[in-house]
């Protein structure tokens, strides 16, 4: 789960880190009262989560209230990546004499955290990483000790020259350790930590990437979830322990676990098929889960036709069975889909849709299901623009 920008400099403001004073608001008119309440001189910052928002218009400095109202009416016009801009922060202005990067994140191969440090920090981050990667610091750290004063001290020496500003980052990056072995994080970043005109460092931007399997321990950070950031098919799928992801084919997927999604999902691509979605349904199973995975399935119109692919272990075939046949008969579902049900009461499961009279396609092999989705989505009748 992502933070916006301003919800994360508040984090990192309870954590004593410095930022300017901002206020959060939804129309220009709330911009310039706070504005006014600022000293005039702001910075209007668009609040969606996407990266690349100041070259995307989206971060603008004013230098009045009127100033502020109208650069607010334009930002809150903009779509950025897609993403209609609903808030801006409205912050205080600095004055800012240089630019750098600050951000720790987990690094998986190395199975560690890693600080990851720039003297070339702002807007072209990702260029120089990609351009000048020696620009880049990385600075792997002992999970058992924890990011030391000593280590902080010396990685902030090596972007910053001055013992001061070093000293001063120092701290910061402290601090942003604390946040992200207590939050859960998996990223915390600053782009950019400023050097201000009056020689104070600063975090002027923030971006915080809360780990969703931590989440539940961190009820308060959980209510700061934007209900615009999902859409009404990802929320019922989180509600209901479901593990979705839209994709762009037309094969769905309902699968159990998900590194036999992720494979049913290769498997597609090899037969020269395009999977709709990424879909778990998870370790236990009950039929209502099957019914709300078809539901969400079913309101992505490009699907046309429903490939199952359960193995049985915790998740019971018969389930999954019952829940296959109450979705077809109470949703008039009309996609041809093609079932491979197998391990835990797989006998009873053949059963319940033998019986029944839903039309369903078994399929024995991974192969199979995969190859008979694919073909059924090629034949389907169904128009994917009703
Ligand atoms: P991002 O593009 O989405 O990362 O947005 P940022 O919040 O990082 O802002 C982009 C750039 O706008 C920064 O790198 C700064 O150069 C500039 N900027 C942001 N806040 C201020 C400010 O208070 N004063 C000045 N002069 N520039 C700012
Ligand atoms: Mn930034």
């Amino acid at each position: 789960m992502n933070l916006h920008e301003y919800q994360g400099r508040d984090l990192f403001a309870s954590y004593g880190i410095p930022v300017l004073p901002g206020e959060v608001a939804t129309t220009p008119a709330e911009a310039k009262d706070a504005a006014k309440r600022l000293g005039g001189h702001v910075v209007v910052k668009a609040q969606v989560h996407a990266g690349g928002r100041g070259k995307a218009g989206g971060v603008k400095l004013a230098d009045n209230p009127d100033q502020a109202a109208e650069v607010a009416q334009a930002i809150l016009k903009l779509k950025i990546k897609d993403l209609p801009v609903r808030k801006v922060l409205v912050a205080k202005a600095a004055e800012i004499k240089s630019e750098a990067y600050f951000g720790i994140t987990l690094d998986r191969a190395a199975r560690r955290p890693v600080v990851i440090v720039s003297a070339a920090g702002g807007v072209d981050i990702e260029e120089v990483a990609a351009k000048t990667p020696d620009k880049v610091i990385r600075h792997h750290v002992n999970p058992k000790t924890g990011l030391t004063e000593a280590e902080a001290l010396e990685i902030s020496g090596r972007v910053y020259s001055n013992a001061d500003h070093a000293k001063q980052a120092a701290d910061i990056l402290l601090k942003l350790w604390k946040v992200t072995s207590e939050k859960d994080t998996s990223l915390v970043e600053i782009n950019p930590l400023v050097v201000d005109g009056h020689d104070k460092v600063l975090a002027l931007d923030s971006k915080v990437v809360l780990d969703d399997n931590g989440l539940f321990r961190h009820p308060d950070l959980e209510e700061l979830r934007d209900p615009d950031s999902e859409t009404k098919w990802e929320r019922m799928a989180r509600e209901m322990g479901l593990s979705y992801v839209k994709l762009d084919g037309n094969v769905g997927c309902c699968v159990n676990g998900a590194g036999l999604a992720m494979a049913t999902m290769d498997l597609i691509k090899y037969y020269g098929g395009d999977p709709a979605n990424f879909l778990d349904i998870g370790g236990s199973s009950s039929p209502e889960k099957v019914l709300t995975a078809m539901k969400i399935i079913l309101a992505d119109k490009n699907v046309k036709s429903i490939v199952f692919n359960i193995f049985g272990g915790i998740t019971r075939c018969d389930d999954v069975a019952r829940g296959i046949v109450e979705a077809v008969k109470k949703g008039k579902i009309e996609h041809p889909i093609v079932v491979r049900l197998t391990g835990t009461n797989e006998e009873e499961a053949r059963k319940i849709l033998d019986e029944s009279d839903v039309e369903v396609t078994p399929a024995k092999t991974m192969d199979e299901v995969v190859q008979l989705g694919i073909r059924a989505a090629l034949r389907s009748k169904i128009d994917s623009v009703s």
